[in-house]
């Protein structure tokens, strides 16, 4: 009775409560990064993708380290209390679910050697070395199939409440190895580890059905469903913040290039709407996946039927056309089947910088699609950069 009572003691204090606060801030903290983070990536290069990854891993060693030294503070300098183990797992395995990354990953794994490191730097005894190593053998793989299974584990009720009470399990006899206690304490600490998990765990997927649902949202309404790259409405919306980034840099070049597939019509009249669809599609998703690899890339929109746009923010004309005329190499030498028939797509492009004679959206724009124009009337399959013609 004495070890329940103070364990009860040590668990549910006003230290205690303050420890859960500052974690459920952590964890909220956590949450809204993620859910930005997960917005961004999908338009970020891997370099750039790799940088918010290290910092999402940042702040979860930070939330640790924060938990530690508030903990140092409350309890006037020893880290020992089973709030504060159970806080540190908490923040650790819910970085686990929520972030999904490699980076996120590496930190739970190398807790517990940080962990047991400084345990014997503070003078614990390594009698129980086999007991670490064997729990760490067990909680690699607790890890390992977390950070591959992540969402099927937050579906699966009885999947989470295994990989809880072996991820809680093995952190208890990893202490355990470092400073033997006894070891009702770990079925307590497993109780309220797995209570504490649960309740988060309903937060997290309400919180993921919430995200997925404006996801969907955003996307039906920014994108193009067949293509799948920027719409229209996105378009318009774009360009008046292009056209304020102008205003206060006038000196930064921002060019369009503008492209329209050649002959489309052939497509659709000779082998069926479908694979005119399919020949949209093909030609879209080239251009994003290429634009994509370049540093420093243009957006890609769908303007309208076979007609793409592509803002380019900080880029001259020329370097326009060098990118631009680099991804129609490639389309060139990705030809499209179509019913055994295989073609090249070709396309004309226009392509103009918006200049300080230009009062608004519209003379700019009717300028690139006169250029585009130009391309098609010269014999298609051709660009032409602030009015000079040039043949692919
Ligand atoms: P040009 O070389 O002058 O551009 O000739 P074109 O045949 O490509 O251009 P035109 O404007 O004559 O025809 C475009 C066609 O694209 C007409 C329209 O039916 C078709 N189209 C527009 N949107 C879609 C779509 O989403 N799917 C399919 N399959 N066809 C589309
Ligand atoms: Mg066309
Ligand atoms: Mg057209």
């Amino acid at each position: 009775m004495y070890l329940f009572e103070s364990f009860f003691n040590d668990v549910f204090n006003i230290k205690s409560v303050i420890m859960a606060l500052i974690t459920i801030g952590l964890i909220a903290i956590m949450m809204v990064m993620t859910y930005l983070v997960a917005q961004r990536t999908a338009r970020l290069s891997r370099t750039r993708t790799f940088i918010l990854e290290m910092i999402e891993a940042l702040v979860v060693v930070g939330g640790v380290f924060l938990l530690r030294q508030t903990f140092l503070v409350l309890n006037g300098g020893s880290v020992m209390s089973w709030a504060y183990a159970i806080a540190q797992l908490m923040i650790l395995l819910y970085s686990m679910y929520a972030m999904q990354t490699l980076a996120v990953t590496l930190v739970n794994l190398a807790m517990p050697l940080v962990f047991y490191g400084q345990a014997l730097r503070l003078g614990a005894n390594t009698r129980y070395w086999w007991v670490f190593m064997l729990t760490m053998a067990v909680l690699f793989g607790v890890i390992a199939y977390i950070s591959r299974h992540q969402d099927l584990v937050l579906t699966s009720e009885w999947r989470f409440l295994v990989l809880q009470f072996l991820y809680g399990g093995a952190w208890c006899l990893i202490i355990w190895s470092a400073r033997p206690y006894h070891l009702f304490y770990a079925t307590n600490v497993l109780v309220v580890f797995i209570a504490y998990m649960w309740i988060i765990r309903f937060f997290v997927t309400r919180v993921n059905h919430v995200i997925n649902h404006f996801a969907r949202l955003d996307q039906a309404a920014n994108y193009d469903e067949l293509t799948g790259v920027r719409n229209r409405a996105n378009f318009d919306t774009t360009t008046v913040g292009v056209f304020g980034v102008y205003r206060q840099h006038p000196t930064m070049p921002i060019t369009m290039a503008m492209f329209d597939i050649d002959h489309f019509k052939h497509f659709n009249d000779d082998y069926g709407h479908l694979a005119g669809d399919a020949v949209l599609k093909h030609v879209a998703q080239l251009f994003n996946q290429e634009l994509t690899k370049q540093t420093n890339h243009g957006e890609l929109f769908r303007y309208g039927g076979e007609e793409f746009v592509i803002i380019f923010e900080n880029i001259s004309p020329v370097d326009a056309q060098n990118k631009v005329t680099t991804i129609r190499n490639v389309l060139q030498k990705s030809p499209i089947t179509i019913n055994g028939d295989t073609m090249t797509v070709t396309v004309s492009i226009g392509i103009s910088a918006l200049q300080q004679s230009d009062a608004d959206f519209d003379s700019w724009f009717k300028r690139v699609d006169h250029y585009l124009y130009l391309s098609k009337e010269a014999g298609r399959n051709r660009i032409t950069v602030e009015g000079q013609t040039q043949k692919l």
